[in-house]
C-alpha cells in the first residue's frame, strides 16, 4: 500500500510564517523577504516528506492566509472593493483577509468562519451577480513547478468546486447553481494546465460532502463533476472528503469518474459501513484516512491495520492516508524539550505522523503484520496504564443528578432581581474580557518563566496592569468592567495550567486563522481543581472600582474543544470533570464578592456534529447541561454571562437559550446581522450583546458605524435586553486601536440610549 497525506501545516515548526507575515504587515520587511521565508518552509516540508518515504506529497497546501481565500483568488471571485484599492496582488489578498485602512481606502475584511468542526477559520468568499468565475491565478502551477524543480512530482491540493460554491456567500440574486458552469469550466482549465505541467494526481478537497445534503446539493455536485471530469485528460482526480462520512452521496461519488476517493475512517462513523454495504468502485483508488489528522496521540496500529484489512475485501488499490489535513495538529515534537519521554512517546504531531504512515506501510506489506517490531511496540504502548486517574472526581461526576443541572429561580425572576441590583443604563456597555496583550505583558510572562522575574514581582506587575486597565475603562466610560486577563497567555491554557490533569507543550502551535495560532493543552488524566484560579485577580480588580467587575472564566465545553482530548474516556466524561472544576471557581468568585461572572463558551459550536441527525445524542445532550452545571449553584442576583465567538447558532438557538445564562455576547459584526431575525423569531430570552464591531481587524470603527449597528439591533431586540460590546476579546489588538474604538462604542451607545428613552 502507498501512503498519502491530505495536507501539511504551513506555519513552520517555530511559526516562522507567522512572524514573517506580521513583520510584513508592520512594514518591517519587503515582500521578497516574506516570499523567501515562505519558500524556505515549503522546501523544508517537501524534503521532510520526501525523506519519510511518503508516496503522495501534497503541494498548494501552503497558504499565506487561508486556502479558501486562495481558491477565491484562483477563481477570480474577489469583490471589487478589494481590487479597486489598486494594491499589488498579495496586498489585495491581505486586504480581503484582514481589512484595509490606509491611504488607498478603508474596507472591512471578508467574513471569517469556522472550518467545519475545527478551530481553523477560513475566509468566506463573496460572490455577487456580477462575479465572473474564471481561472485567474497561478499559485497551484507555481507551487507544483517549485516542487518539480526539487525533483518531486507532487499532488496539487485545491478546494473542490462543490465545497467552494457551498462555502461562498451570495450577495445578489444568483446562487451556487448559477455559477456551476463557469466554475466547472475554470476547474477543467485548471486540470488541463496541471496535466500539461506533468501532474499525475490532483486532489480536490470536498469536505462539504460530509454535511447533510439536499437533492439540489447532490445535483450541483454531480453537474460540476460530470463537466470537470469529462475534460480531465491524463490527470487522475482524487475527491478527498474528511471530517465525517459521505452517507448522502456515496453512490454518486462512486459512480462519477473520479480516479480516487478519499474517505475518513476516524470521524466518519458510517464510513466503513458505507463501503461494506455498497462496495467500492472497481479500478479506483481508495485513500483510506486511518491516521487521525486532528488529534496528537500515536496511531493505534491494531485498529488502523484492522480497518485496512477489512477494506481489502472491497478495494483493490488502497492508499494509507491521514483522516484530514495535518493542518490541525502541531508541526513537530522535535522542539519539545521539557516533557518526559514517558509522555512524548504517546504523541505524534504532523512530522511524526509521516513516520507512522511509513511504519503502517511497512507493517501492511509484511507477511505477518502483527509480528512486525513496529506493530508490537505500538501495541505495547497502547496497553500501558497511564498516570492521572482520580477516583474521587470520577465518583462525583457519576453522582450528579438532574437538579445539579438546573439553576433556580427561573430566568425571568432572576432578570428582574438583577435589573434592580445593578441598575445599569439602557444598552449597557462592556467588553469581552481581555485587553491588549502589550509587549510588556508578554515579556513579563517570559521573564517569569525564565527566572528573570520573581513570582512576587510578576504578581505586582499584573496588578499594576489591572489597575491601569480599570482606570482606562472608567475613563472610557464603560458600564461593566473587566480586569483585562493579563495573567492569561491564553483563555484555555491558563485554566489548564491551574488544573490537574493537563499537560503542556512548548511549541505545539496550531493555526487558528491567518497568522494566529493556538497551543492547545493536552488532556492527559482526570481533571480536578486544587485551588482557586482567578479569585485573587478579580477581587483585587473589584476593589478598585464601584462599577461591577465581571469575573472571567472559560467554560468546560470550550476548554475541552480547544484541548487535545483523551481517547480513553468519553468527551462527555472529560467535560463534566472540567465543569465540576469551573463550577467550584464560579462559587468562589461569588463568595469573593464578584457579582457578574462570564463563562466563555467561545468554542461551543466546534464539536457540534456536522449532521443534524447526530447533534443531540452525540453532543448537545451533554454539552449544554455541562454549561448549566457550571452556574446552577449561584444566587439569583449573580449575573451569569457567556460569550461565543460566532453567530451561527440559528439552528441551535433553543439550545443556546437553554444554557440559561443571563446575558450572551457574540460575534455579529463581521457576518451580516441575520442572526437578529432568528433571535426575534424564537423569542430569545437571554439578554444579548451582538458585537457591534469586528476586533479581528485593526481598523477603528467610527461612532456612526457603531450607531448604525446598534439601530439595526434595536429593530429586532427589545431595548431592555440589548448590550453593547465589541465582538470578541481585545487581546490581539493594539492599544492605539482599542482605545478610540471603545470610545466610539461608548459614545454611540450613549447617543442611542438618549434617543431611545
Ligand atoms: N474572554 C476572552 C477574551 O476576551 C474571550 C476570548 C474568545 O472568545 N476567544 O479574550
Ligand atoms: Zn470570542
Amino acid at each position: 500500500m502507498k501512503t498519502s497525506i491530505t495536507g501539511y501545516p504551513r506555519i513552520g515548526g517555530l511559526r516562522e510564517l507567522k512572524f514573517a507575515s506580521e513583520k510584513y504587515f508592520r512594514g518591517e520587511i519587503a515582500v521578497a523577504e516574506l516570499e523567501a521565508e515562505a519558500k524556505k518552509i515549503r522546501l523544508y516540508n517537501l524534503s521532510l516528506q520526501k525523506n519519510s518515504g511518503l508516496d503522495f506529497i501534497p503541494s498548494n497546501d501552503f497558504s499565506f492566509y487561508d486556502g479558501v481565500l486562495d481558491t477565491a483568488f484562483l477563481l477570480g471571485a474577489v469583490p471589487k472593493r478589494y481590487t479597486e484599492l489598486g494594491l499589488c496582488v498579495l496586498d489585495t489578498y491581505f486586504a480581503a483577509a484582514r481589512g484595509y485602512q490606509g491611504e488607498k481606502g478603508d474596507v472591512k475584511a471578508l467574513a471569517m468562519k469556522k472550518w467545519f468542526n475545527t478551530n481553523y477559520h477560513y475566509i468566506v468568499p463573496e460572490i455577487d451577480d456580477e462575479t465572473e468565475i474564471k481561472l485567474s491565478g497561478t499559485k497551484p502551477f507555481d507551487l507544483f513547478g517549485e516542487a518539480l524543480g526539487e525533483g518531486v512530482k507532487t499532488k496539487p491540493v485545491i478546494v473542490g468546486a462543490y465545497t467552494f460554491l457551498k462555502l461562498a456567500r451570495y450577495r445578489g440574486k444568483k446562487s451556487a447553481a448559477d455559477f456551476a458552469e463557469q466554475t466547472a469550466a475554470a476547474y477543467s482549465e485548471l486540470l488541463g494546465k496541471l496535466g500539461e505541467l506533468g501532474a499525475e494526481w490532483v486532489q480536490f478537497d470536498e469536505p462539504s460532502l460530509v454535511m447533510d445534503m439536499s437533492a439540489e446539493d447532490t445535483a450541483l455536485f454531480c453537474t460540476l463533476y460530470k463537466k470537470i471530469l469529462s475534460a480531465k485528460g491524463s490527470v487522475r482526480v482524487l475527491a478527498q472528503t474528511y471530517f465525517g462520512d459521505v452517507r448522502d452521496v456515496y453512490k454518486e461519488l462512486s459512480e462519477l469518474g473520479f480516479d480516487g476517493i478519499g474517505l475518513d475512517f476516524i470521524e466518519g462513523k458510517k464510513t466503513l459501513g458505507l463501503v461494506k454495504a455498497n462496495g467500492f468502485p472497481k479500478g479506483k483508488t481508495l485513500f483510506a484516512g486511518v491516521v487521525n489528522g486532528k488529534n496528537i496521540w500515536r496511531c493505534n496500529y491494531e485498529k488502523a491495520v484492522g480497518i485496512l484489512d477489512e477494506l481489502k475485501a472491497y478495494a483493490d488499490d488502497i492508499v494509507i492516508n491521514t483522516s484530514c489535513s495535518l493542518l490541525h495538529v502541531p508541526v513537530t515534537l522535535k522542539n519539545e524539550s521539557k516533557l518526559s519521554q514517558n509522555v512524548l512517546k504517546h504523541f505524534a504531531f504532523a512530522e511524526q505522523k509521516l513516520d507512522e504512515l511509513g511504519e503502517l506501510k511497512k507493517i501492511t506489506a509484511s507477511e505477518a503484520p502483527c509480528k512486525t517490531a513496529e506493530f508490537e511496540a505500538n501495541k505495547a504502548l497502547h496497553s500501558e496504564e497511564r498516570s492521572g486517574r482520580n477516583d474521587e472526581i470520577r465518583a462525583k461526576v457519576s453522582a450528579l443528578t438532574d437538579s445539579d443541572f438546573t439553576r433556580l429561580p427561573a430566568f425571568a425572576e432572576r432578570e428582574k432581581i438583577q435589573k434592580e441590583r445593578f441598575a445599569l443604563p439602557l444598552f449597557p456597555t462592556t467588553t469581552i474580557g481581555s485587553f491588549p496583550q502589550t509587549a510588556d505583558v508578554k515579556s513579563a510572562r517570559k521573564a517569569l518563566r525564565t527566572g528573570g522575574l520573581s513570582a512576587e514581582d510578576y504578581e505586582s506587575f499584573i496588578k499594576r496592569k489591572i489597575a491601569d486597565c480599570v482606570a482606562l475603562q472608567e475613563e472610557i466610560g464603560l458600564d461593566v468592567l473587566v480586569h483585562g486577563e493579563y495573567e492569561r497567555n491564553d483563555m484555555v491554557e491558563y485554566f489548564g495550567e491551574c488544573l490537574d490533569g493537563f499537560i503542556f507543550t512548548e511549541k505545539a502551535w496550531v493555526q487558528s486563522y491567518g497568522t494566529r495560532c493556538v497551543k492547545p493543552p493536552v488532556i492527559w488524566g482526570d481533571i480536578s481543581r486544587a485551588k482557586p484560579m482567578t479569585v485573587k485577580w478579580l477581587v483585587y480588580a473589584q476593589s478598585l472600582t464601584d462599577k461591577p467587575m465581571k469575573g472571567m472564566l472559560t467554560g468546560p465545553v470550550t476548554i475541552l474543544n480547544w484541548s487535545f482530548p483523551r481517547e480513553d474516556i468519553t468527551l462527555k466524561e472529560s467535560t463534566l470533570q472540567i465543569a465540576l472544576a469551573i463550577r467550584e471557581e464560579v462559587l468562589d468568585l461569588e463568595a469573593g464578592g464578584i457579582k457578574i461572572i462570564q463563562v466563555d463558551e467561545a468554542a461551543l459550536r466546534e464539536k457540534l456534529p456536522l449532521r443534524r441527525a447526530d447533534r443531540r445524542e452525540d453532543y448537545l445532550d451533554w454539552a449544554i447541561p455541562a454549561f448549566r452545571f457550571v452556574h446552577s449553584g449561584v444566587r439569583a442576583e449573580t449575573q451569569i454571562h457567556t460569550h461565543m465567538c460566532y453567530s451561527e447558532f440559528a439552528d441551535i438557538i433553543k439550545d443556546i437559550d437553554d444554557m440559561d445564562a443571563d446575558v450572551i455576547t457574540f460575534e455579529a459584526s463581521r457576518s451580516d446581522l441575520t442572526i437578529l431575525d432568528v433571535l426575534k423569531e424564537n423569542n430569545f430570552r437571554t439578554e444579548v450583546g451582538p458585537g457591534v464591531y469586528d476586533i479581528h481587524s485593526p481598523r477603528v470603527p467610527s461612532k456612526a458605524e457603531i450607531k448604525t449597528a446598534i439601530s439595526r439591533m434595536r429593530e429586532r431586540i427589545p431595548a431592555e435586553k440589548l448590550w453593547v460590546n465589541p465582538d470578541c476579546g481585545l487581546k490581539t489588538r493594539a492599544e492605539k486601536e482599542t482605545v478610540p474604538s471603545l470610545k466610539n462604542l461608548v459614545a454611540a451607545a450613549k447617543e442611542a440610549r438618549n434617543e431611545d428613552i
